[in-house]
């Protein structure tokens, strides 16, 4: 099956901090990307997304509960290599205003 490189981008949503995750998704018959489980299968769950949020940021893997396969903790946006979104669950107005990334909440007392 042929498969193709895409950017993942995951926001944390009660912090709004961003991360960038890197996957391979199959392509379907029609050459197009199939988003599946990203939409709805078992990446569309906060236990994996946050996960992979926490391996982007090198930070130790918390605990995440699983969410029945809804996103509410984590939202992602999928991107391929040359910038095109191909599936939003979040405006991507947040990219381009970095101000809003902040890596300071692991020092907590
Ligand atoms: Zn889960």
């Amino acid at each position: 099956m042929e498969i193709v490189p895409v950017i993942v981008v995951i926001r944390e949503n009660k912090t709004n901090r961003i991360r960038f995750h890197l996957d391979n998704l199959f392509l379907g018959e029609d050459k197009t990307p199939n988003i599946f489980i990203w939409e709805d299968g078992n990446y569309a769950c906060d236990c994996n997304r946050g996960l992979f949020f926490d391996r982007a940021g090198n930070d130790e893997e918390r605990e995440h509960e699983c969410s029945q396969n809804t996103g509410d903790d984590y939202s992602v946006n999928i991107l391929l290599q040359n910038g095109e979104c191909i599936y939003s669950e979040f405006g991507m107005q947040i990219l381009i205003e970095p101000s809003t990334y902040e890596e300071t909440d692991k020092s907590t007392d």
